[in-house]
């Protein structure tokens, strides 16, 4: 590959072709950050990890000309890409994930790219033209900190492209952050939301939690900009194991583990949102009993009711119903102006009022708290239990 611009028509023929290309890719995410170091490259990289884990088919694109760093949190430094029919042909890293970098172009793993603007531009341009990914369900782009030459083309280039914006909890990475988001507005490119890296630090000795660039500064931009937040990654000294030793997830804590795979499922959640084009805010109805989801939906003590919009809980309140008579209960629900409500069982006349006020009933949920109930609703992992509606838990009818 050389670092040569192109004519105008060249242009035009590139740009189709690339559209041609990543037609068979479904969700095109660029990875951004308004400052460096902030752990933008090791949250794409897990990201495409922990996704192409769940069966998902993953491309990985570096396409940081002067720092790419993906080969190396991959462990695949120095490995050479292979090109067939001047198509550059992915690593297979695995079954369901294939990775490309700049790196894999470099006679040695060490030499700098040394380029400007226009010639940086054709760059990218070129390779995103000229790699045969196949069908991909993800790709994830790495692109360097800032706004400048790398993600515009991105922007510009690859039609469909949303982003994922990271960064750290302390006030001079959020400054950068705001930057990210007005270039995001400016050229029209969808954020997906933002993720909170190196929020905070538990011990491993005392389990205390230290906030050592602060913690919540994301979330709370976040809901400034009202982008839906995906979630916070911890400080973890397995992360930077993992990173040295190119071997994604292996060192990392369960805890770390755990966050890294809510912030996935928060980013399907939120590409499901957009896909569908679910409405924005939801009001979810649980009934309780000693603060935990009730199984008996007609005669519980109390109502929690939690509005979540574009994906983040921002509004938690428990209510007493009235005092229990046919029909009764699930008209009252429906009057809180509640759109989805999450039971154990739950008869079918009680649905069907429920349903004809345009609420949707979701049985078969487990008895656990409102708050964790409404995390794994929001990411698809409660699934409706058809045999669970007729009675509730306890083997009463439960039809009022
Ligand atoms: P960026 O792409 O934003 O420049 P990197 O992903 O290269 O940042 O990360 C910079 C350094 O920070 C790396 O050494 C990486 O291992 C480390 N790092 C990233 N996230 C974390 C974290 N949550 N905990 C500990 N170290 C981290």
């Amino acid at each position: 590959m050389s670092c040569n611009t192109t004519t105008d028509q060249e242009y035009d023929l590139q740009t189709v072709k690339i559209n041609q290309l990543l037609q068979q890719v479904n969700h095109k995410i660029v990875v951004m950050s308004g400052k460096g170091g902030v752990g933008k490259s090791t949250i794409a990289t897990n990201l495409a990890v922990f996704l192409s884990n769940q069966g998902y088919k993953v491309g990985l694109l570096d396409v940081d000309v002067h720092g790419p760093s993906v080969t190396g949190l991959l462990g695949v430094t120095g490995l050479k890409l292979n090109i067939i029919d001047n198509q550059i042909q992915p690593y297979p890293y695995s079954d369901n994930l294939k990775a490309v970098s700049i790196q894999g172009l470099l006679n040695q793993p060490d030499d700098p790219i040394i380029c400007r603007g226009p010639i940086k531009i054709s760059l990218i341009r070129q390779f995103l033209s000229d790699v045969n990914w196949g069908q991909l369900d993800f790709l994830i782009i790495d692109s360097p900190p800032g706004t400048g030459d790398e993600p515009l083309t991105v922007a510009q280039t690859v039609t469909g492209c949303q982003a994922v914006i990271v960064t750290t909890p302390q006030e001079i990475a959020l400054a950068d952050v705001r930057k990210s988001i007005h270039f995001c507005q400016k050229v029209d490119m969808p954020i997906i939301g933002i993720i909170e890296n190196m929020s905070s630090f538990i011990c491993p000795s005392c389990g205390e939690q230290h906030d050592i660039f602060k913690s919540g500064g994301g979330k709370k931009m976040a809901s400034d900009w009202n982008i839906p937040f995906l979630g916070q990654l911890p400080i973890d000294q397995g992360i930077v194991s993992a990173g040295d030793d190119g071997k994604p997830i292996n060192s990392l804590t369960s805890h770390t583990k755990d966050k890294m795979q809510g912030i996935v499922d928060q980013l399907i959640h939120q590409l499901t949102i957009k896909e569908k084009g679910v409405e924005k805010t939801m009001k979810i109805a649980i009934p309780l009993a000693k603060g935990k989801l009730s199984t008996h939906f007609g005669h519980c003590e109390q109502f929690a009711f939690i509005t979540v919009e574009n994906g983040n809980i921002t509004k938690q309140e428990t209510l007493t119903p009235p005092p229990h008579a046919p029909g009764v209960i699930p008209k009252w629900v429906a009057d809180q102006g509640c759109t989805d409500i999450l039971v154990g069982g739950m008869g079918e006349a009680a649905q069907t009022i429920l349903q004809q006020r345009g609420v949707k009933v979701l049985c078969g949920s487990p008895s656990d708290t409102p708050a964790n109930l409404v995390s794994l609703y929001l990411s698809g992992k409660l699934v409706n239990t058809d045999n669970a509606c007729d009675h509730d838990h306890e083997g009463h009818s439960c039809s009022h």
